[in-house]
């Protein structure tokens, strides 16, 4: 079962009485759970977009999400924000700190309404990072990566299945970028989908997976190079093209070797996906103009 899925997404946004734009327009787009994607795309091409429709922070217009098998469409407030909550990490490109709470309070916000102090693990996390002597520097004592880094271990600290990132080696130097991969590294070994938008070269030599978009159009949105993103076909039946032909050095893509029962164990209930892959007719999945948007947020 994937982490995240999208079937025959498109979003658009209206185009103040002009045409409206189309950010994304009919992606598929899958990710498997232990899967290091890299997304790139000139500027403008729907990157963002396509991580804020992952990350339950926007809405689809037309078209279906789901999360580790969940249809996660349309979803009320509250249980986009639990959904949001119990799966999903999020590092926004400028961070999205709060400037005037400590590194271990930054860490610890997305738990505030908890029982319990999240403060230790707030702190472990940090440390993880580096980080153990800044927990109770406020942002505007930190540099631009040590920013970056609090913002990637705060992601983390509800142990999400998925983790987004927009820009997570931006304006950071060669060695701070290259110890957050090897945290992504580690963090994708333990299961979790990462996807990450990126212009950086080292990212995309770390994915398992390079996904381009062009005009909100993907190429290459599901493992294994097919297009069925209901995933009978995906990695897992053992005879699947490597997923990055022609580079010699890649870390082994233990995502799509022996270790796939998660994927046979999926097989067998998928007579529900086949009923709706039937129906690839526009409207089926509601009326456009009925799908209520995040944009409020
Ligand atoms: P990228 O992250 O690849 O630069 P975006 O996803 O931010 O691209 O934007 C894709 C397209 O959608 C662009 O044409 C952008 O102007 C448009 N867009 C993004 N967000 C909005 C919005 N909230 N309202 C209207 N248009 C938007
Ligand atoms: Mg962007």
């Amino acid at each position: 079962m994937y982490s995240v899925a999208l079937e025959g997404v498109t979003k658009r946004y209206p185009g103040g009485g002009a045409e409206p734009v189309i950010a994304l327009d009919a992606v598929d787009f899958a990710v498997e759970p232990g899967e290091f994607v890299a997304v790139v795309g000139p500027s403008g091409s729907g990157k963002s977009t396509l991580l804020n429709v992952l990350g339950l922070l926007d809405d689809p217009t037309d078209g279906r999400r789901l999360l580790s098998g969940t249809d996660v469409t349309d979803l009320s407030v509250e249980e986009r924000t639990t959904a949001r909550k119990e799966s999903i990490g999020f590092v926004f490109q400028d961070f999205h700190l709060l400037p005037t709470l400590t590194a271990v309070e930054n860490v610890s916000l997305p738990t505030a309404f908890d029982p319990g102090d999240a403060s230790d693990r707030a702190a472990a996390l940090l440390d993880r990072f580096g980080l153990g002597d800044r927990l109770d520097h406020e942002p505007n004592e930190l540099s631009g990566g040590q920013k970056q880094r609090v913002a990637i271990a705060r992601s983390l600290i509800n142990d999400p299945d998925v983790l987004l990132a927009d820009e997570p080696t931006g304006n950071l130097d060669t060695d701070t970028g290259e110890s957050i991969l090897a945290e992504f590294e580690r963090v994708r070994s333990e299961g979790v989908a990462v996807i990450a938008v990126t212009h950086d070269a080292l990212v995309e030599q770390y994915a398992d997976r390079v996904v381009e978009l062009t005009d909100g159009v993907v190429v290459g949105g599901i493992p294994g190079g097919d297009d069925d993103v209901d995933g009978e076909n995906a990695a897992g039946n053992g005879n699947d093209a490597p997923d990055n032909t022609g580079s010699g050095d890649d870390t082994p893509d233990n995502a799509d070797s022996g270790d796939d029962t998660p994927d046979n164990a999926d097989s067998g209930d998928d007579t529900t996906d086949n009923a709706d892959s039937n129906g690839d007719a526009p409207g089926l999945f509601g009326d456009p103009s009925s799908t209520p948007r995040g944009d409020a947020e």
